[in-house]
């Protein structure tokens, strides 16, 4: 049988995924001087299930690199408080107005329009090239180390050669899967079904968020519409579904009531998308040759909206720790070692708080047919605003920021 012709390209790091963390690394390595090769499987960046949320902590590294003004130009909203329904308790939860930081809000941007705006600038620099349709299939090793990738392009299938492969794949990577990296699956009981509802004059302009008998849901403001997620018991749908569509659009009503008059633009389940949730952590994030960041190291979940934001932060770090050692063609094991010793404690950290809100808050809220008792916290903050400045502050800068440094 004939065999299509095999292109070869050989690069200094070739980053498998074009996400948060594969875009912001790209960027910051070519920067750097370092040849990058970004491979994305998709054609483009339009997908629903990623999150919009540009926390403080990103913008403050767009500020570092001189693309603050020009990400605001683009279209997006910024939102300097989050407020949400409780139970009967109705508040600011977090309010970032007071962050030490030149953005004082969260910016939500489609994600396909932000990775488009990394992607842009990153195409400035010489050693910069990003190949979408390029699905990474395999790794491949000699003698015990890993020295490229095998990809299946729209042009055919790809080889490429490099000293460092890059695992931005996200929360699917065959990156992890190949290196057989240990991984501690740690759970979410819950997942989200996203769907969409048209906005009208008067809507509010923030996020909504509301957390009710048995559900909760979060809309994201996309102009034109709300972008719904609705959280279910994880493994629930079917459950759901029997229960029938007039009991999801009373549901979504009773969270946010003025949803009420276009509940009727859902009508089927078909309207609905799946995104199951999870959460886990690689124990080691690197092979010679290979080190995994982002999601494809941690999976995040989406409580607190952080999982874009802790992306890019690992992206910085490496680029950081690395881009040195990559321009020198020395990159070791102990350099690749160094960026999870720098980025462990900030995911382990962020993860242990997802999981005690996922267990403490939204296992009962979703386990419980009546109205949630809102946690301590939360009524305290009803009761003092000013401590509306703690959750901005974890939720907004998270723990040890990264800053972009001149390598
Ligand atoms: C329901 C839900 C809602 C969420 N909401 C938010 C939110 O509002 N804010 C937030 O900050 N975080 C949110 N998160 C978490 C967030 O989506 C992730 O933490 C974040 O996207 C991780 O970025 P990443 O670049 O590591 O991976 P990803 O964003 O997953 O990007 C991986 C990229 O790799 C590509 N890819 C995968 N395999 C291959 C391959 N073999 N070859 C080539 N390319 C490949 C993918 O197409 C993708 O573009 C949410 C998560 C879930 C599940």
């Amino acid at each position: 049988m004939p065999t299509e012709p095999q292109i070869t390209r050989h690069v200094t790091c070739c980053i498998v995924g074009g996400g948060p963390a594969g875009m912001m690394a790209g960027l910051l390595l070519a920067r750097a001087g370092v040849s990058t090769l970004v491979l994305e499987k998709h054609a483009d960046f339009l997908r629903d299930f990623r999150g919009d949320t540009v926390h403080p902590s990103t913008l403050e590294i767009l500020d570092q690199l001189g693309l603050y003004d020009a990400f605001r130009q683009r279209p997006h909203t910024e939102v300097t408080r989050l407020r949400g329904r409780f139970g009967d308790i109705e508040a600011t939860f977090a309010d970032f107005t007071h962050l030490p930081t030149r953005a004082k809000f969260v910016a939500l941007m489609p994600q396909w329009d932000f990775l488009d705006f990394l992607a842009a600038h990153a195409r400035k620099y010489p050693g910069f090239e990003l190949l979408m349709q390029a699905d990474a299939t395999a790794l491949r090793s000699a003698d015990g180390k890993v020295i490229g990738v095998e990809a299946k392009t729209a042009a055919g299938p790809l080889q490429v050669t490099s000293d460092l492969v890059l695992g931005c794949d996200g929360r699917h990577s065959m990156v992890r899967r190949e290196t057989r990296l240990p991984v501690k699956d740690i759970g979410a009981p819950m997942d989200v079904l996203w769907f969409r509802l048209s906005r009208k004059p008067g809507d509010p302009d923030d996020l909504v968020g509301s957390f009710g008998a048995g559900h909760i849901l979060v809309g994201i403001n996309r102009t034109e519409y709300w972008q719904c997620g609705l959280v279910i018991a994880k493994g629930t749908l079917e459950q759901i579904k029997t229960r029938g569509l007039d009991t999801i659009r009373r549901a979504i009503t009773n969270l946010v009531p003025f949803l009420a008059d276009r509940t009727h633009e859902i009508t089927s389940f078909d309207d609905f998308r799946l995104l199951t949730v999870g959460v886990d952590r690689l124990t080691t994030w690197h092979r010679p040759g290979v080190l995994c960041i982002g999601d494809s190291a941690h999976t995040m979940s989406p409580v607190g909206g952080v999982g874009i934001n802790l992306a890019i932060q690992d992206a910085v770090a490496a680029a950081n720790l690395l881009a040195r050692p990559l321009r020198e063609r020395q990159v070791s094991e102990a350099d690749l070692a160094a960026v999870q010793a720098r980025r462990l404690r900030p995911t382990q950290l962020v993860q242990a708080l997802q999981v005690q809100i996922q267990k403490r808050v939204i296992s009962g809220v979703l386990g419980s047919a009546r109205q949630p008792e809102p946690p301590l916290l939360l009524r305290l903050i009803a009761r003092f605003p000013v401590l509306a400045r703690i959750p901005a502050r974890l939720i907004g800068l998270g723990y040890r920021r990264e800053r972009v440094q001149e390598t």
